[in-house]
């Protein structure tokens, strides 16, 4: 392998940057604790109060689902909570025993990992630190040495490296087939999409190594390219001081709240529609979307190479964004509701998304589902997203937000139990080997 390669185009941002840690990590150092938080599912009666429940909640840890508005209430908030009449339903009653119940040591064991091969599936049994990620990927990597490829793509604001791997088969002309990219830990608390990626490079190098006539197929027509960790710093801040942490650490002037929502932070229709709430001005909310189009060193790092593999003779044949939860697949566009402004190719897009969905739920013996559908369509609007972004500005034929398991934060939401991490990679992998199957051609 190729190590540690550095794509020339890219050099200039990884220039060093000197950063207090210290001062980014902003007012709040200590680890946050859950203990007592209960967490509501909020259903709206009409358009005001959903304007309220917004502004009243705009600074707590929130997600919104097809099923409501789910916000975490600390435990000395919730007679007020309850007072305020909304129509609430409680899905967990201690988010700190949830967190706790997902804290399990790893079965895995590094130190019998044998130099060459890959490593051992017990990886998949429990959540990791991230440095054992960092490590698990150089290990994958190593375990395919003639057909992979690591690159630096920038740096993240606290200066961790922000990496790609590259995976081809022997086959095929360099450079010109069609390119398959994912996207992992965009959101720093959506632990279970670190998950499905691994598993899917490990189930594509397995496959090689093994001559898997249909996965040798795979790599060999098409060009994978995975970035694992979008958002390192935040990853790395839900594991040392807030396990609910969403968006990066990159502090702002005149305010002492600190991240901007990386999936508000693209720049095409970056901000949306006035009055849709698609992305946040406020650098206290989950969705800030930053004070320009694409102003964040992780978007302007990973932008650079999906500027380069869009502009590629085959272009970006599926673009998949991983983040939970929900159960989901979301097309564009997000940022619009306006039908004129849908893609003419979204029936093909909604077709795919059908077909991994499906696939997903043969797989499953949880008796799972998948929606899918435009992110408008079933989620809510959001602007300057991952999804909308690799379609707009780098024509992307397919090109989605997955929202991994569960469906509400009542079976852990953010928090998935470890015990599910095997059933959903394995359940999203059936899906990913049908997607391949049919992007063939578009
Ligand atoms: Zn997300």
């Amino acid at each position: 392998m190729k190590f540690l390669t550095t794509l020339a185009l890219l050099a200039p941002l990884v220039a060093s940057r000197s950063v207090n840690v210290e001062e980014s990590l902003g007012p709040r150092t200590e680890k946050v604790s859950y203990n007592g938080y209960q967490v509501y599912s909020i259903r709206a009666a009409d358009k005001s109060e959903a304007e309220f429940i917004e502004k009243r909640f705009a600074t707590y840890h929130t997600e919104v689902t097809s099923r409501g508005f789910e916000v975490a209430i600390p435990p000395n908030e919730v007679r007020s909570f309850n007072e305020l009449g909304l129509n609430a339903r409680l899905l967990s009653d201690d988010l700190g025993e949830q967190i706790r119940r997902e804290n399990k040591a790893p079965v895995y064991k590094r130190w019998l990992h044998k130099a060459g091969h890959l490593p051992d599936l017990s990886w998949y049994q429990t959540y990791h630190p991230y440095e054992d990620h960092l490590q698990y990927w150089d290990d994958l990597a190593a375990a395919f040495p003639k057909n992979s490829k690591k690159y630096e793509l920038g740096l993240s604001y606290e200066n961790r490296t922000i990496y790609a791997f590259h995976l081809f088969g022997d086959k095929g002309e360099k450079g010109n087939k069609p390119i398959i990219l994912w996207h992992g830990t965009v959101h720093a608390r959506e632990w279970i999409s670190t998950a499905v990626i691994e598993y899917w490079a490990w189930q594509l190098i397995n496959g090689y190594k093994t001559k898997n006539k249909e996965i040798t197929k795979f790599l060999d027509y098409y060009d994978f390219w995975l970035v694992p960790f979008h958002n390192p710093d935040g990853f790395s801040y839900t594991q040392t001081t807030d396990r609910m942490w969403r968006k990066n650490r990159l502090p702002r002037s005149n305010t002492t709240c600190i991240g901007t929502d990386l999936n508000r932070n693209w720049s095409f229709e970056w901000g949306g529609e006035p009055g849709t709430g698609a992305a946040s001005t406020n650098p206290c909310s989950d969705t800030f979307q930053g004070l320009a189009p694409g102003d964040t060193p992780e978007n302007i790092a990973v932008s650079s190479l999906s500027n380069k593999l869009g502009k590629s003779r085959k272009g970006i044949r599926s673009y998949i964004d991983l983040h939970s939860y929900g159960q989901k697949i979301l097309t564009p566009p997000g940022w619009t509701c306006n039908t004129s402004q849908y893609p003419a190719t979204l029936p093909r897009m909604l077709e795919v998304a059908e077909g991994f969905a499906n696939a997903v739920q043969a797989f499953d013996s949880r008796n799972e589902t998948y929606q899918y559908g435009t992110g408008c369509d079933i989620e809510y609007y959001s602007a300057g997203n991952g999804r909308d972004h690799h379609y707009g500005a780098y024509g992307a034929d397919h090109s989605w937000t997955l929202e991994l398991d569960p469906v509400t934060s009542g079976q852990g939401g953010f928090v998935l139990p470890p015990e599910n991490i095997w059933p959903v990679v394995q359940e999203q992998w059936a899906g990913e080997l049908w997607l391949l199957n049919n992007v063939w051609k578009n």
